[in-house]
């Protein structure tokens, strides 16, 4: 362990650095290649290298962050009630494809063990996901899932696991309000998720707004293995499988139980049947994001994690990064990055729309920030963005997704949602990812019960304390035992082998699940 006094310099043209030692250094500690500091300054926090005039631009990232609100002498503690936020970057005459990476190596020879759908995508775990229209159905749904894992489960061990996709939406919601698209959507794109290889079952309430032919249209939900047709009967045109709790069959609650348990059967028989097989690197499709932030987050976990993104786009996999308000303040970085003016205008058009869904609600990206980011050292969300957007590494920009839309290309894509952990968390899983990296520095024991969540800490206390939630330590970085190319790396190997089912992460472990959060930035009624 290092006890001499680190610090960390994000870029030449900063006039601040953070404090990367555990407990943070006390006042009257000389820094080696600066001040004496004069104020305590708590880890992750940052310290002025210079004087800083009142006025003048607080840099980290090679970006102002904020503007200094008074006289800040060399050595002190900069903290957020010293700096003014810059205003957001407007959304006009940015760099529209400017920058043109010169293309890195195919990385080739990487393979996992994962299951192929009919549809072309391909799973990292085999589960059946029993979709729900409404709320309403929830309890009943909850008692029948209960019921199969008893029952059922294991008579089919190839099956891992069987999942209620429960949701507060489908009833009481103005569901022709144009913005109600993004809910319908999500749910009907989570069913498709290849973790559930095309077995859709329903269980609807019947007296519902959102119909179960809305959710599912025939010709949504038919992605049946035509290699299976013979052996079970499927096809193309097979009906939605829904099971309607109304419905005039259905005398006492028992007999509701029995028709879900007797339907998921036959989708367990059929996923049952499924085996892995070797398919590359290039069929992982994974989400990042990043949540309990702190000032470690953009120096450890996320340019591991951006590295790991370059990897796996070189590989040819699908890359998602996401979190709307955590990348507002880079849009110069993302627009610039875009493949084709195209993709930059998507990427606008997505800012701008969230820009007014916050105007509408009298906030602002501000509003993102949390007691325990700034805690860690994070001043505003000009700082959070700068660190955040790091997880999207150096490729280009090749797709941008709008809320709740499926993944059209492989590549490094652009999934607009919000930052919210369980709505990013939701809405990549309708995109289609199957594997999922979460990097956090506060600490936060998140999990999805459809797709494995790889956790990345940013601080190696973090990771000491908890040893057995956090899957990778990036802290390693900031100690200088690691490189950030060593944790991308490590990170990379891992994917794989959670993917195969080789290996659980601790979120799977001991199965900690969070709700699927629906964005619904339409009205209810
Ligand atoms: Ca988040």
């Amino acid at each position: 362990m290092n006890t001499a006094p680190l610090t960390i310099r994000m870029h030449e043209r900063d006039n601040v650095a953070i404090v990367a030692n555990d407990g943070g250094l006390a006042s009257g500690t000389a820094l080696p290649a600066g001040p004496v500091l004069v104020d305590r300054v708590p880890q992750g926090h940052k310290v002025a290298l210079v004087a800083i005039a009142a006025g003048a631009p607080v840099l980290r990232y090679g970006i102002a962050i904020g503007y200094a609100l008074k006289d800040i002498p060399a050595g002190s503690w900069v903290h957020e009630r010293l700096l003014q936020m810059p205003e957001a970057r407007g959304l006009e005459s940015l760099p529209i494809a400017t920058v043109k990476p010169e293309p890195l190596p195919p990385l080739e020879g990487y393979h996992f063990e994962g299951y192929r759908n009919a549809d072309g995508s391909v799973g990292t775990r085999n589960i059946l996901a029993i979709t729900q229209t409404v709320q309403c159905v929830a309890g009943v749904t909850d008692v029948a899932v209960r019921r199969i894992k008893a029952e059922l489960l294991p008579r089919f061990p190839n099956v891992d696991d069987v999942v209620a996709l429960e949701h507060g939406y489908g009833c009481g919601v103005a569901i022709d309000a144009p913005d109600a698209v993004v809910p319908i959507r999500t749910l009907r794109n989570i069913s498709l998720n290849p973790n559930f290889g095309g077995e859709v079952m329903v269980v609807s309430l019947g007296c519902e707004k959102l119909q179960p032919e809305r959710l599912l249209p025939p010709g949504t939900f038919s992605i049946v293995d035509e290699r299976n047709v013979a052996d079970t009967g499927a096809n193309a045109d097979t009906p939605l499988d829904v099971v309607c709790l109304q419905d005039d069959a259905h005398v006492g609650f028992m007999s509701m139980v029995d028709s879900i348990v007797r339907q998921a059967e036959e989708h367990l028989e059929r996923l049952n049947a499924r085996r892995r097989e070797t398919v590359p690197a290039s069929e992982l499709v994974v989400g990042v994001q990043c949540g309990g932030s702190d000032a470690f987050s953009g120096v450890t976990a996320n340019p591991a994690v951006g590295f790991c993104t370059d990897l796996l786009v070189r590989a040819g996999a699908s890359v998602m990064f996401s979190e709307v308000t955590e990348v507002r303040d880079g849009i110069d970085q993302l627009t610039s990055r875009a493949t084709t003016p195209a993709v930059a205008e998507a990427m606008i058009r997505e800012m701008a729309w969230y820009d007014a869904y916050l105007k509408r609600g009298s906030a602002d990206r501000s509003a993102n920030t949390t007691p325990g980011n700034k805690k860690g050292g994070l001043s505003n969300i000009v700082e959070k963005a700068m660190g955040s957007i790091v997880k999207s590494g150096s490729s280009p920009i090749s797709n941008v997704l709008a809320p709740g839309e499926k993944l059209k290309a492989k590549g490094l894509t652009y999934a607009a949602t919000p930052a919210s952990d369980f709505i990013c968390g939701t809405l990549q899983l309708a995109a289609g990812m199957n594997l999922h990296v979460f990097t956090t520095g506060r600490g936060t024991p998140y999990g999805l019960a459809a797709v494995p969540v790889i956790k990345v800490a940013t601080r190696s206390d973090l990771a000491r304390r908890w040893h057995d939630l956090m899957d990778v330590n990036a802290g390693t970085i900031a100690d200088g035992s690691a490189s950030i190319e060593q944790v991308g790396w490590e990170l990379f190997h891992l994917m794989l082998e959670v993917a195969s089912g080789r290996k659980k992460t601790w979120a799977e472990h001991w199965k900690l699940h969070n709700a699927l959060v629906l964005f619904n930035p339409a009205p209810v009624t």
